[in-house]
């Protein structure tokens, strides 16, 4: 099964994710920040990455920036429910630096799962 790795800083959320994306079949990881999102991504063999975009200690456009580095062909889903700057404007950054696809909060399990097929379709691993 594809393996799909969740970053979301907010437990409720994060945990709802990893619940939707079990019951849909895939490998499912979970991480509350950026740091512990790498040390996974590193080590685990990650088909798609989910990732919130404010977060403490490292938040998402510089864990994006951090998977491209270490996989330049990393597929990554960010989405953000805003902080200083507008949801919108924070999603142009993270397309910017590579993300696939991008959403505001709230999500859409459905839109999301979309997303997740349509980039596993450039995979080897299929469901
Ligand atoms: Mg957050």
């Amino acid at each position: 099964m594809p393996l799909i790795l969740i970053i979301d800083d907010d437990p409720m959320i994060r945990e709802m994710l990893i619940t939707a994306f079990h019951q849909e079949n895939y490998d499912v990881m979970g991480a509350d920040n950026g740091k512990t999102a790498l040390d996974i991504f590193r080590t685990e063999d990650v088909d798609v990455v989910i990732t919130d975009i404010i977060m403490p200690d490292m938040e998402g456009i510089e864990t994006i920036r951090e998977f491209r580095k270490i996989k330049p062909d990393a597929k990554i889903i960010a989405f953000s429910g805003g902080g200083s700057l507008a949801p919108d404007g924070y999603l142009k950054i993270a397309s910017s630096m590579g993300a696939q696809y991008t959403f505001q909060k709230p999500i859409s399990i459905k839109v999301l799962s979309e997303a997740v097929k349509d980039l596993l379709g450039s995979c080897k691993k299929k469901l």
